[in-house]
């Protein structure tokens, strides 16, 4: 058994003054050369695989987070995102000439430098807690930008085995962790920052953009799912209610773009819910909570919000049903709805939760999809290809996965973001450098075109075009 280190609140004292410190070492240019950002990358990636255990024993601890899981969308997924800026980061840092210039412009030499936005506040989410908060700083880190970490005091164990790996590889002057809640989340609020990176829910994103708006400090805001899967009459039913399972019961669905609800045409209903009762059983031969496979509700606050949502649901629970607040476990559970108002539809339940909806035909789905929540994270539609065409071009989402739960979201050099109350702003690939870089346009006049440019000098009496 590896030995983890403690978590511990930052002091109000330390907070106050790391926003100057990080932005000292900003304004001392030390964060500029791409070889300094590529040292700290590669150490970031040693970093990751020397503690790869303590990282797998803190998720589990956190979240019962199996082993695998941890692998594949933690420790794998950061060590893959920091693979790809290796790879590509002198190319996105590289100067950019204007596109489609005349030829005169071109004596002008215009282009775009990328320089990094300055100092930076990530604050991330709980439920993958290594990736949403390291994801981020990957990007931070290649822009050139000096950062500060604050992770989910839900997920205490992952927070401080990231404190000690930032600590002990990157650079002390430019990257720090801090730890707290709401107290210590505000003292770093209450500083000036030149970008804030926000994971978590819409209510918190309210106050992180107001706040941040009182310093005009540019935000990106990754929030909250609510998001529809659509089964049509001409899909598969058995990959529509494996694929759904699955996407419902990793990290025990505890994901911002696992569908919220589905709608189904009611052709196709009991096709589904029987190929749904064969998966659980294939998925957890001896039910979800003897399974190594399968995660926790991450607290006893969170295991009571969803528990609340089943007690008072108006619907019919179908499959599944059980928990054990002792265990935090809740069973995979499957409710049929009619009422949308039921709050198991308009609430995110971010738990293993699949509420089932009865409609008419796509249209139906469609208008309910879009009534509910018209800018969710991501959406899912199951059909053949002329409805699942219908499906995108009629409603709006952060991104889109055909046939399937979330795997947009899985492609690293794919921007990932929402749109509207869902978020604003994308990282990812490319996407990650850019969110923390400024498009910095620059000109050269050379000195022996200015007998060329003396028609734009008054007085412009004798100039053609003032005649
Ligand atoms: P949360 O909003 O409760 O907490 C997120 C972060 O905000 C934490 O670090 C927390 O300490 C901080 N925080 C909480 N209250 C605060 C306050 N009043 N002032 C300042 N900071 C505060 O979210 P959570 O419970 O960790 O995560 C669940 C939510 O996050 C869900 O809605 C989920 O959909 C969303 N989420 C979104 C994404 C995405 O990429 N879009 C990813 C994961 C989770």
């Amino acid at each position: 058994m590896v030995e983890l280190p403690p978590f511990e609140h930052t002091s109000l004292d330390t907070l106050a003054t790391v926003g100057d410190t990080l932005r000292a070492s900003f304004l001392s240019h030390k964060t500029r050369p791409i070889e300094f950002r590529l040292v700290q990358l590669r150490k970031l990636y040693w970093a990751l695989k020397d503690n790869a255990e303590l990282i797998t024993e803190a998720c589990k601890l956190d979240l019962g987070k199996p082993s695998f899981e941890t692998y594949l969308t933690e420790l794998s997924w950061c060590m893959n995102d920091i693979i790809f800026m290796q790879k590509n980061l002198a190319r996105f840092a590289a100067d950019e000439s204007a596109p489609d210039i005349s030829f005169s412009n071109k004596f002008f030499a215009p282009k775009i430098r990328k320089d990094p936005l300055g100092t930076a506040l990530i604050i991330g989410a709980f439920n993958f807690p290594i990736q949403l908060s390291l994801g981020p700083l990957i990007g931070a880190i290649s822009a050139g930008c000096t950062a500060v970490l604050k992770p989910s005091e839900a997920s205490p164990h992952a927070a401080a085995v990231m404190q000690k790996i930032v600590a002990e590889s990157l650079d002390p002057s430019c990257y720090t962790v801090l730890q707290g809640a709401v107290p210590e989340t505000s003292a770093l609020l209450d500083q000036k920052w030149d970008k804030i990176f926000y994971t978590g829910s819409a209510n918190v994103g309210t106050i992180i953009a107001k706040k941040a708006a009182e310093t005009l400090t540019p935000v990106t805001l990754e929030l909250g799912g609510r998001n529809p899967a659509i089964i049509t009459k001409h899909a598969d039913p058995r990959l529509a209610a494996r694929r759904l399972l699955w996407a419902k019961t990793l990290n025990a669905g505890q994901v911002c773009v696992s569908q919220n609800f589905t709608l189904i045409d009611k052709e196709m209903v009991d096709p589904f819910l029987r190929e749904m009762k064969i998966c659980l059983s294939e998925f957890y031969p001896e039910g979800a909570r003897k399974s190594p496979d399968y995660a926790r509700i991450v607290n006893a606050r969170q295991f009571q919000r969803v528990k609340k949502m089943l007690d008072e649901t108006s619907g019919n629970i179908v499959l599944g049903g059980t928990m054990d607040e002792a265990d935090l476990f809740i069973e995979p559970t499957v409710v049929q709805v009619t009422d949308l108002n039921d709050s198991l539809i308009k609430d995110e339940s971010f738990g293993p939760l699949l509420p089932i909806i009865a409609v008419d035909d796509l249209d139906e789905a469609i208008k309910i999809a879009n009534q509910v929540h018209d800018t969710p994270l991501g959406l899912y539609p199951f059909g053949n290809k002329a409805e699942v065409d219908k499906v995108i071009a009629q409603t709006r989402s952060g991104g889109v996965s055909i046939n399937d739960g979330y795997f947009h979201a899985s492609i690293p050099t794919l921007a990932f973001g929402g749109v509207g109350t869902s978020g604003s702003g994308a990282y990812r690939g490319k996407a990650s450098f850019e969110v923390f870089s400024h498009r910095r346009s620059v000109t050269s006049t050379p000195a022996w075109i200015e007998s060329m440019l003396d028609a734009r000098y008054p007085p412009y009496t004798l100039k053609k075009g003032n005649q």
